[in-house]
């Protein structure tokens, strides 16, 4: 066991601050990583606060790590000390289900382990990013290509990858009108994602005080949800509607913008329950969708589509002080786009 600096909750709600936590020594399989830069993500918030239940204490978030390997274990040969790597929001899986084997292991049927707020195979509670060092198994580390710096490409890891997936799986590409709900960390990486596989992009937000954000960050439109009339503007507009919001939206006035066999793909993750009308469905064979993370396989093609495209995440890189700032930040949408820890001010 080797001890490592860390930002810790020590209950539900309850501020953040450094602590000490232990890694495991190196088994064959795993390989030690010094972390660069660990990303907020809203789900962080939600665990933290125990929005969706079970939450373990005390709890080190963060599953969007990005850092160079500081030593390997016996067995690996895929990563070398000073690779460039990230880890996302998994760190171990059964690798034998139909799923772990389709490389979908999001979906293991013996349940993946989570980054943190989970427990291992081995029943020991899991640590995130926000620390200065991982332990994690080869198959679940990624690489980080050349020329994506590791501040931006830390956000990749979970909001790259959760954003990715959904479009891909939509067939979102040249001639396809996609909307986005939400400008926040994974909203602002569908535009870019959703931009660069080529197709036509709104987006769907609050307000319209990010609009010339949006605009940059690849959005051909951008809509006031404030406003009613964007309701009736846009009515039966898109092919795919991403829905990023991290609390509870009137579901049948966001169906209601699909054109037909249009799909409301949904990664946002309220803890309450929300209603829709089934007729806002069968209105036009529109499809009501979610989706979780991305595999492993998918994580990398994602990253290495981010470096040939030249994407990285828009960030504001905070210190290890400013974490319950930034929840706060986060909490009242005012995050631009994703706050990132240098883990160097971390103890
Ligand atoms: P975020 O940075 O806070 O962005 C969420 C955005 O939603 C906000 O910036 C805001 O955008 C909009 N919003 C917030 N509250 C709203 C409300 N009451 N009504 C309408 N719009 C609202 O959060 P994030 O990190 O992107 O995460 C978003 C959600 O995805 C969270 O619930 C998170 O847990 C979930 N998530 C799911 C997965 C998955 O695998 N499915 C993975 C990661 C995260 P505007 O200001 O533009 O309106
Ligand atoms: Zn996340």
């Amino acid at each position: 066991m080797s001890a490592t600096p860390a930002i810790a909750a020590p209950g539900a709600g309850q501020p953040l601050g450094v602590t000490t936590i232990e890694r495991r020594e190196l088994r064959p399989d795993d390989v030690l990583i010094d972390i660069a830069y660990a990303g907020i993500c809203h789900s962080d918030i939600h665990q933290v606060d125990e929005d969706w239940g079970g939450s373990i204490f005390p709890m080190v978030p963060g599953h969007e790590i990005a850092g160079t390997v500081a030593a390997v274990g016996s067995s690996v040969t895929k990563y070398q000390v000073g690779d460039r790597v990230g880890v996302g929001c998994m760190v171990d899986s059964c690798g034998e289900c139909e799923q772990c084997r389709a490389g979908r292991e999001q979906f293991c049927v013996k349940g993946n382990v989570q980054t943190y707020n989970a427990r291992g195979f081995d029943g020991e509670p899991t640590y995130g990013g926000y620390s200065k060092q991982v332990v994690v198994r080869d198959a679940f580390v990624c690489r980080i290509p050349e020329g994506i710096g590791l501040d931006v490409a830390a956000p990749l890891l979970c909001a790259g990858i959760t954003t990715y997936s959904p479009l891909r799986q939509w067939n979102v590409g040249p001639g396809k009108k996609v909307a986005v709900i939400g400008l926040g960390g994974l909203g602002h990486m569908a535009v870019k994602l959703a931009a660069a596989m080529g197709a036509e992009v709104t987006v769907l937000s609050q307000s319209l005080k990010k609009r010339e954000d949006g605009l940059k960050l690849g959005a051909s439109d951008y809509y006031a949800t404030s406003d009613e009339a964007t309701f009736d503007t846009l009515r039966g507009r898109f092919d795919v509607i991403l829905n990023t919001v991290s609390a509870q939206l009137p579901l049948d006035r966001y169906l209601g913008l699909l054109a037909v066999d249009g799909t409301l793909a949904n990664v946002g993750a309220p803890a309450d329950p929300m209603s829709f009308n089934m007729f806002s469905l069968l209105g036009g064979n529109k499809k009501l969708a979610g989706s979780m993370i991305g595999g492993i396989p998918e994580t990398q093609e994602m990253l290495d589509f981010c470096a040939e495209h030249g994407i990285g995440a828009e960030i504001e890189v905070i210190s290890a002080e400013k974490v319950n700032e930034a929840y706060e930040r986060v909490k009242n949408s005012d995050v631009r786009y994703r706050f990132v820890i240098d883990t160097a001010t971390i103890g």
